[in-house]
């Protein structure tokens, strides 16, 4: 894993957002962080990142159209490691979201120990 890799999150709740940059600085990321899709994509384009942290339910566009756009060959390409954060517990929204092409999943309120170990993992994954 590169050092300071660069993670991107995504979420609308300030406070949540907040949380989430301040754990991930915290653990040597080099954190992104915006209130939704449209700003998301204008900073992936911007510079690329190594991971995403994505919202489902945003305002704009949602978490799971940003998922196809981030992917997209223009922005960040296929293999980007993208984790959905969501506070939908159902189980067909899970499979809904997993479905859809995300590596992981992480139900909010977000255990902070689970979201690291998660990353972690996508992202020695991604650098081999
Ligand atoms: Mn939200």
């Amino acid at each position: 894993m590169p050092s300071r890799a660069r993670v991107l999150v995504v979420e609308d709740d300030e406070k949540s957002r907040r949380l989430l940059t301040d754990v991930l600085a915290y653990h040597g990321y080099d954190v992104a962080a915006v209130g939704s899709g449209e700003e998301a994509l204008q900073e992936a384009r911007a510079a690329p990142p190594a991971a995403a942290l994505l919202d489902i339910q945003l305002p704009g566009i949602s978490g799971l159209d940003l998922l196809a756009a981030l992917r997209d060959a223009q922005c960040c390409g296929s293999a980007l490691p993208v984790v959905a954060v969501t506070a939908s517990v159902m189980d067909q929204d899970r499979k809904k979201i997993l479905a859809a092409g995300f590596d992981a999943f992480i139900s909010k309120p977000v255990n902070i120990r689970e979201l690291l170990k998660t990353l972690h993992e996508l992202l020695t994954r991604a650098d081999k």
